[in-house]
């Protein structure tokens, strides 16, 4: 059989499988329905306990006595305890009781002997005054005895015996579970979504460190769901102290409108707050003082729930008034789901109140239920919506700020190469002895490419830090000529601004480390430069110190603190955002694009090592960097300060240029610019130089002449440096096997020099070409200068 076949074969018994379980279920489900509700047969223990048609004697205080049956009433004025008796049936089967529904104190006597006492007082936390149902146990001789019921009088002048049961304990159980099945059914379905959709909201809350608006909603719908639970008649039946239970209910009802206002209020975004905190601060008054007057046993909270209400009633007003205002007033229309799911909780809560005054009425809170249920639905429905809607929109700005990221990366690399030629003309043009006014204007014009190329590489280090493609490499370094550099460079700027320069040095730091030099390099750099540039008058300190973690790690402490204009405490969070430039009636006149400490911050942390700032605004700011290093050589560096600015620099802190005179080299690159920059810069670095402008010709002269060394472009049209390279290697008649090759490139990429090492060079030298990089590289790729 063909796989097409077997495919269809396949789907024809899943089919069939399918629709048989479908059968199944089917069947099932018609047997239950039909047996419960058509087939005629009594529930198992419903002959176990009956409503007992009872006829109380009341004797006034006239001293009449009259007979009363269940819910009608009489009146007991001026007395303290309501004296009801009855005549017990003439057969008591055995186990049997009678269930009295009580909500205040109550004393049983069979034949005038004292069988069962509910004191209220047994509470511990003030009176419970929620109504329960007392078992009067019965014994056969108590038949055709009289039953003596005494309650003390309500506050109200009519007294209304309630219903009575006959029966053993299971029966009443069974008999007030059916009687409350809808509202238990629901207060547990409701309590099982309410805790699902709670935590959900936890862990979002926990993981994105926000507070969605459903927090709040499934709180206050879980609270009635317990509420629902704790105040029907069942919960003796599953709660261990049922005082505890009573108050509870209580509590928890004078809370419960403060989560659905917190959820109006997160939905309208805040914009009636004041309403929202002037209702939250009664919601809380409403809920102490009421408490307190009840454990005090001053007031009840039957006595006082009559402000409970009210207060709830008011919140529940706002709630679906404020939504319908905010929702077709003010025309937030993205909430009218949600609106509408608090109309139908509103249209619930008064059938309810209907239901409640209907003459016979169980599974009491049942609508109330069923419209939380809809709430919690329909907020769910909307949160979703709107979390799908947001990650679309998140998927969108993604998209985009990807899009924006390789442009300015595009765009940077591009203008490398113009700077690059630019710069390198007028670095030929400093080098010429010229007049006076042609060498100012071509300073200025190297100050102005330098920062321009400052900015350029700035951008392009931050794509690549969005983008994910900063890499670092670590390697071995001398902790003295990384330190040295630095406060050679830097003391030139400090200088320049007049500033005192104070370095702090630690003599205990290891001479040799592992880390990434020239990103270490850049982070203090920034952070030095940062602190000439914000630093109108006094000083610059720098420090560096060092904490071992172990034999072979330390933890290097970098300190860089200036006497400057400060950064403002409302400013500190901005510190390091991209782009964020503070103070701007005292920067704007400072050049800076707002990426520094962004780059700085981000390499710090790419780094594993920790940044922070102290600053007081008007008198300075201190940043200090910790950054773990591995230890290759522990020996202290000792006093380095004394040697600084030696080695290879000249007064003006540059290095000294080699001399190349009689070194042959050979520059290899497509643009014309790039070769007559690098002719002219070597040309005063006194070398002989020879261009080409393809790879194909390269190869053609190095069969030709041998060069000491061959500047090689990277990015050429048709054949690239590295293919060039490869294919020199078995060109014949290459007399220039052994030469060494570097290669040049405007994007110097993390990593660039291993890969061009990988690739056969021996170096690379990144363009824009500085003379003092290109005479370094040569020098030590040509060991004998
Ligand atoms: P830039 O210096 O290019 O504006 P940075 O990211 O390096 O960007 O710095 C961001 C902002 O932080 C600066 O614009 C400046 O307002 C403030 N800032 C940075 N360093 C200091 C400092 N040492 N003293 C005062 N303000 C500073």
């Amino acid at each position: 059989m063909s796989n097409p076949d077997r495919e269809l074969n396949r789907q024809k018994y899943e089919r069939i499988i399918r629709t048989c379980l479908c059968a199944c279920l089917l069947f099932t489900v018609i047997i239950y329905v039909y047996g419960q509700f058509f087939v005629k047969n009594k529930s198992l223990y419903a002959s176990e306990s009956e409503l007992y048609d009872v006829v109380w004697t009341y004797t006034g205080t006239d001293g009449v006595s009259r007979q009363y049956r269940t819910n009608e009433g009489f009146s007991v004025k001026d007395v303290d305890d309501v004296v009801l008796t009855t005549t017990l049936p003439d057969e008591i089967g055995d186990g049997n009781c009678l269930f009295i529904l009580t909500g205040k104190d109550l004393d049983a006597y069979i034949d005038g002997e004292l069988r069962n006492s509910y004191k209220l007082s047994y509470a511990p936390f003030g009176k419970n005054v929620k109504g329960v149902w007392i078992p009067i146990t019965l014994r056969r001789t108590d038949a055709g005895k009289e039953l003596k019921i005494v309650r003390p009088n309500y506050w109200l002048d009519d007294f209304y015996p309630g219903k009575v049961y006959l029966g053993n304990r299971l029966g009443f159980a069974m008999r007030l579970i059916h009687d409350n099945i809808m509202i238990l059914f629901l207060g547990f379905a409701i309590i099982t979504f309410g805790t699902v959709i709670t935590i959900i909201c936890l862990i979002q809350r926990i993981r994105e460190k926000r507070v969605f608006p459903l927090w709040y909603l499934s709180l206050g719908v879980l609270g009635s769901a317990i509420w629902l639970i704790l105040d029907n008649f069942t919960y003796p039946l599953f709660f261990r102290n049922y005082f505890v239970d009573g108050i509870c209910a209580y509590l928890v009802i004078m809370m419960i409108p403060f989560p659905f206002l917190s959820y109006i209020n997160s939905i309208v975004e805040n914009r009636y707050h004041r309403v929202y905190y002037f209702l939250s601060i009664l919601i809380i008054a409403d809920f102490v003082i009421l408490t307190f007057l009840d454990f005090a046993d001053i007031a009840d909270f039957t006595d006082t729930m009559l402000f409970s209400n009210i207060l709830a009633g008011v919140v529940a007003l706002y709630c679906v008034g404020i939504m319908e205002y905010d929702t077709y007033v003010k025309g937030h229309r993205e909430n009218s789901l949600i609106t509408g799911g608090f109309a139908a909780f509103a249209v619930l809560c008064i059938a309810e109140i209907i239901h409640l005054n209907l003459p016979v009425h169980t599974n009491d809170g049942a609508f109330v239920a069923a419209g939380l249920l809809i709430l919690l639905i329909v907020a769910v429905n909307q949160e979703v919506r709107r979390i799908s809607d947001l990650r679309a929109e998140t998927l969108e700005a993604q998209k985009a700020n990807q899009a924006k990221t390789t442009f300015l990366a595009n765009m940077s690399h591009e203008i490398r190469t113009p700077i690059n030629a630019i710069l390198g003309m007028d670095e030929l043009i400093l080098r010429e002895d010229t007049d006076e006014k042609v060498h100012e204007y071509a300073s200025n014009i190297k100050s102005a490419g330098t920062a321009l190329l400052e900015i350029i590489s700035d951008v392009l280090d931050f794509s690549k830090i969005e983008q994910g493609r900063m890499d670092i490499i670590n390697d071995e370094y001398e902790t003295n000529v990384l330190i040295n550099n630095i406060i050679t460079m830097m003391s030139v700027k400090a200088d320049e601004k007049g500033l005192d320069f104070i370095k702090d040095i630690s003599h205990e730091l290891p001479s040799k480390m592992i880390g990434d030099e020239k990103r270490l390099r850049e982070v203090v750099i920034n952070l030095l430069g940062n602190a000439v540039k914000y630093t109108p008058k006094g000083s610059v300190s720098f420090a560096v110190s060092s904490d071992a973690i172990d034999d072979d790690h330390v933890q290097l402490l970098i300190s860089v603190k200036d006497t400057g204009i400060g950064i403002k405490e409302s400013d500190k969070d901005k510190l390091f955002e991209r782009f964020e430039r503070l103070d701007h009636s005292r920067t704007a006149s400072i050049e800076g694009t707002g990426l520094g400490l962004a780059i700085t911050s981000n390499l710090v942390r790419i780094m594993n090592g920790t940044i922070e700032c102290n600053s007081t605004y008007g008198s300075g700011t201190e940043f200090k960097v910790v950054l773990p290093q591995t230890v290759t050589d522990a020996t202290p560096i000792g006093d380095i300060l004394s040697g600084a600015l030696t080695s290879n620099m000249d007064d003006e802190g540059h290095e000294e240029l080699a001399d190349l005179s009689g070194v042959k080299i050979l520059v290899v690159d497509d643009s014309k610019m790039n070769l007559k920059v690098a002719a002219g810069l070597l040309g005063v670095l006194k070398a002989d130089v020879e261009t080409c402008k393809s790879g194909a010709e390269m190869l053609d002269l190095i069969t030709k002449t041998k060069y000491d060394v061959i500047l090689l472009d990277h990015m050429m049209p048709q054949m690239d440096g590295i293919e060039t390279l490869q294919k020199s290697r078995t060109h014949p008649g290459n007399i220039n096997a052994d030469t060494p090759y570097i290669a040049l490139t405007a994007n110097a990429i993390a990593g660039a020099r291993e890969m061009y090492i990988e690739n056969g060079f021996s170096d690379y030298l990144s363009k824009p070409m500085k003379i003092e990089e290109l005479s370094g590289v040569i020098r030590a790729n040509l060991k004998h200068i």
